[in-house]
């Protein structure tokens, strides 16, 4: 083995400088600065390359991250670009957005008592630094073949499954119902996780490699899901999910309580210089409010730190659990407590108050109880606590689910779970239509990022097989 490695012994753990709190309150820039060449090579050095490497297995791309983080150690930079892109087509999203330390950081062998290797830092640098040095070339496919792919979809899912059918010469048309390439990683997740560029020249790439992006076109108004059939000769349906989950509360109705994702997307929206009244009106724009939003996942946290952002007066989040038991990212949660957000654990709210426009949540503390057949705890109300947190604007982020897809896209026959998510088959991604596959938050329920991409991926293959014993047939017949 190099004698590069294995210097966790040594070397203490560092993540690339974050910036301040006070500073990154001010904008919504990412608050991670680049790890400077020789602290890369330094952190990647403290890999153990253990004989199984658990970072590896954990990571749903299956990242050959020993492999990249010894190249990376011994400078070879390029090759370690190289490795790192061929089994994920979106790394340095990854690197900036994956929660690590429930992946390959929170698996890595070294982390008890040592901590473990900075491995998304420096999977980001890697590719930040490959796309400085004009390394990150479209792929343009050595043959180009007749057959086509309809993507539905242009999240992280699509995005990936375009990226492998185009490298494969296939003709690949993306649809999306947004004006822009990237799903939630545009509308959903705010610049200060994963800047809005590195998105963009991603979408770029793409279509430079000769994928075609039909924007602002919606499956189910502009064409059926059959009249698309009738087109291409395979589909990838990669739609995510979008219905809010909503809670049924007294007082439900009134002005300045809204959904997180709306008040996410205008959010990003403004960010990148769009027109948006209802952030103007002050509808959903916590600027000089007094701000709860309702939830412990990632999109409560993206809530909370961007309402700090918009000057909001005070920001407090609201959760039925303790800290331990959030959904939502440890690290995450640290940024946003760090950036002067107020979290009231075990509390679940009862109404919101108001006369027509809100003015407080009325909430009940909570306990944690028994466990339940998953071995959560069961939140229980505590009798006669309630409380009002006063505000003038509440954010409900309580989750997604799909929307009615069948019915969305004129096809009742396409299968669905109880939970309106797209039955897939595990392993081809094929739906029980014939040559209609699914992938991602549609088949998954609400995930990450990673996943998605995974699904990409593996689309693609048992979409080629689909493709050439189609081909095949043709032939023969
Ligand atoms: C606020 C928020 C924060 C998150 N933060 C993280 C994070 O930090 N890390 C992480 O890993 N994951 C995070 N996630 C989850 C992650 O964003 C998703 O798991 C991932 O984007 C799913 O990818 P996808 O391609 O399946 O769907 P999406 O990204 O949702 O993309 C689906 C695309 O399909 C399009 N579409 C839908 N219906 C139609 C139609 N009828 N016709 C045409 N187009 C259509 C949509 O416009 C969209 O562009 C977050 C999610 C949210 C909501």
């Amino acid at each position: 083995m190099s004698k590069k490695m294995l210097k966790f012994v040594t070397l203490e753990k560092q993540m690339p400088a974050k910036r301040e709190a006070s500073e990154r309150r001010e904008d919504f820039n990412e608050i991670y600065d680049e790890f400077a060449p020789e602290k890369a090579v330094e952190q990647a050095s403290r890999c153990s390359q253990c004989g199984i490497p658990f970072c590896q297995v954990h990571c749903p791309v299956q990242n050959n991250i020993p492999d990249w983080l010894n190249l990376t150690a011994s400078g070879r930079l390029e090759e370690a670009y190289e490795l790192s892109q061929s089994t994920n087509s979106l790394p340095e999203i990854c690197g900036r957005i994956c929660p690590q330390d429930r992946l390959c950081e929170g698996s890595c062998v070294i982390e008890k008592g040592f901590s473990s290797v900075t491995i998304g830092a420096v999977e980001k640098y890697i590719t930040d630094t490959a796309w400085e040095n004009g390394w990150v070339k479209p792929n343009a496919p050595r043959v180009e073949l007749d057959q086509s792919v309809a993507i539905i979809g242009a999240g992280p899912g699509g995005m990936a499954a375009a990226d492998e059918m185009r490298k494969r010469g296939y003709q690949v048309h993306v649809y999306d119902r947004y004006d822009r390439v990237g799903g939630l990683l545009v509308y959903g997740i705010p610049s200060f996780k994963l800047e809005k560029d590195v998105v963009e020249r991603r979408a770029k790439l793409l279509a430079d490699g000769g994928v075609t992006f039909h924007l602002n076109f919606e499956v189910g108004r502009d064409a059926t899901l059959s009249e698309l059939r009738e087109k291409h000769d395979a589909i990838i349906i990669a739609t995510g999910v979008y219905k809010a989950r909503d809670i049924s509360l007294p007082g439900s109705g009134q002005k300045g309580i809204v959904p997180a994702l709306d008040y996410l997307t205008a959010s990003n929206r403004k960010g990148l210089g769009d027109e948006v009244p209802a952030f103007d009106s002050g509808e959903l724009n916590a600027d000089g409010k007094d701000v709860v939003v309702i939830g412990g996942g990632d999109t409560a946290m993206d809530c909370v730190r961007t309402a700090v952002r918009q000057g909001a007066k005070s920001v407090k989040c609201l959760y039925r659990r303790d800290r331990k038991n959030m959904p939502g990212s440890l690290r995450e949660t640290t940024n946003a407590e760090e950036e002067g957000v107020e979290f009231v654990w075990l509390s679940a709210p009862k109404a919101f108050h108001g006369d027509g426009e809100v003015t407080a949540v009325r909430a009940i503390e909570m306990h944690l109880g028994i466990a339940d057949s998953t071995g959560r705890q069961v939140p229980v109300e505590i009798e006669g606590s309630e409380f009002n947190v006063p505000c003038d604007l509440a954010i409900k982020a309580l989750g997604f689910d799909p929307e009615d897809i069948p019915t969305l896209f004129d096809e009742p026959k396409l299968a669905v779970s109880r939970w309106g998510t797209i039955e897939a088959d595990p392993v081809s991604k094929m739906t029980n239509l014939e040559g209609v596959f699914a992938i991602g938050d549609i088949v998954r329920g609400a995930s990450l990022v990673v996943w998605a991409i995974r699904d990409g991926r593996d689309a693609a293959v048992s979409v080629t097989n689909y493709l050439r014993q189609a081909a095949t047939q043709a032939k023969a017949s």
